[in-house]
């Protein structure tokens, strides 16, 4: 048995990376692809139903795939520091990364409507936190900008080499199921994540995409025979934050799936041709429906994602129902970040069910017994 290491050592020759880039790493990568097994007979599908847990990345999303990518090359170009907008987890990855590179990490992200525990990352790795009076977009804007003037690089996913990291995802997915599945669902906020999975489940399937334009010239291993086949892809968006649904930017999106509060999205262009050529679709789903998966997934398969996670389950489970999801046939859904990212989302209620009782072993015998199954 080898120790994994990483997804720059495991898939060093399928990565843009130069031999001599030293691989700043956290052992990101090899997430669990957990096949649900109450869910899909309690709505009558017949077919597999996977989530592939992101929130089991080091920093706890996936967005530590391609930071492991943009930072090595950053270090190895001679950066000194690192910018990123963000709604919360590539402020916590940037940061962890930065950490471990020895440089310094520079975070604007949006007044209010972060999660705690994203902010306590960014606050526990050292990151310079900058908190503006305004949006993801407009961080965004902002970073774009000073990325032009100032030297620092940006490692937000447009850096080409966050999505290369990223791809890496649907090469395990196609090495574990031993082919790509038909559908691939994801939650969709400024769509790098859903393109870096095109591009690594076309790699796989040694297909070039149309517009190699997809990874920005970087996809230089399309070569590689795998599977013959690539997923349909699906990309859910929050109601209140759904510019691929309305067609153009939303002005002030809205969304307690922060995490995919974005109105402007930055792989715009590269999402619709992912749509296209893989024949997917996209959709919305509303805040109430994504809470509502996010705890019946946590209280039937026992796994807990963050809200805008939520988002890819609760759209594959609707279009399951309507067929627009074929039966039989095999879906991955990415679960984004982990669940403990924004236990407020869950605790806002109280604790339901909390029973007090005296203690003595009578009082708690007769509580057991009244919930034994
Ligand atoms: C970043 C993020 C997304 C959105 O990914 P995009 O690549 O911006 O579409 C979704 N969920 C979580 C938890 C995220 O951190």
């Amino acid at each position: 048995m080898s120790r994994y290491t990483g997804l720059i050592e495991h898939y060093r020759n399928r990565l843009p990376l130069a031999p001599e880039a030293r691989a700043i790493s956290l052992g990101e990568g090899g997430t669990p692809l957990i096949k649900l097994e109450r869910l899909p007979g309690q709505i009558g599908f017949e077919g597999e139903l996977y989530v592939k847990f992101e929130g089991l990345n080091p920093t706890g999303s996936f967005k530590d795939r391609g930071m492991t990518v943009a930072v090595t090359q950053a270090v190895h170009e001679g950066a000194k520091a690192i910018i990123c907008a963000s709604t919360g987890n590539t402020s916590a990855a940037a940061a962890a990364y930065a950490v471990r590179a020895g440089i310094t990490a520079f975070v604007l992200i949006p007044e209010g409507k972060i999660a705690l525990g994203k902010l306590a990352q960014a606050v526990v790795h050292g990151a310079v936190v900058i908190q503006i009076q305004g949006n993801f977009d407009d961080g965004m804007q902002l970073v774009k900008e000073i990325g032009q003037t100032t030297p620092v690089a940006i490692v937000n996913s447009i850096n080409p080499y966050r999505l290369q990291g990223q791809k890496t995802a649907a090469f395990e997915i196609v090495e574990e199921l031993g082919r790509a599945p038909d559908y691939h669902c994801l939650p969709v906020g400024n769509a790098g994540n859903i393109t870096a999975h095109w591009i690594g489940y076309s790699e796989a399937a040694g297909i070039k995409t149309q517009s190699c334009a997809l990874c920005d010239g970087q996809c230089r291993f399309c070569d590689r025979p795998f599977a013959r086949n690539r997923p349909k892809m699906v990309g859910y968006q929050a109601a209140g934050s759904a510019p691929f649904m309305r067609g153009g930017p939303v002005k002030n999106p809205e969304t307690i799936a922060t995490a995919i509060r974005i109105g402007d999205p930055q792989s715009w262009d590269r999402a619709w041709v992912v749509q296209k050529e893989s024949q997917g679709w996209f959709d919305e789903c509303s805040d109430e429906a994504i809470l509502a998966t996010q705890k019946l997934l946590a209280a039937t398969e026992g796994v807990f994602c963050e809200p805008a996670s939520a988002a890819s389950l609760c759209g594959a489970l609707a279009d399951i129902k309507s067929g627009k999801i074929a039966q039989g046939s095999t879906v991955v859904c990415t679960l984004t970040g982990n669940g403990l990212k924004d236990p407020d989302i869950i605790m806002k209620d109280g604790l339901k069910g909390l029973i007090q009782v005296p203690a003595e072993r009578s009082a708690v015998e007769k509580a057991l017994l009244a919930h034994l199954k």
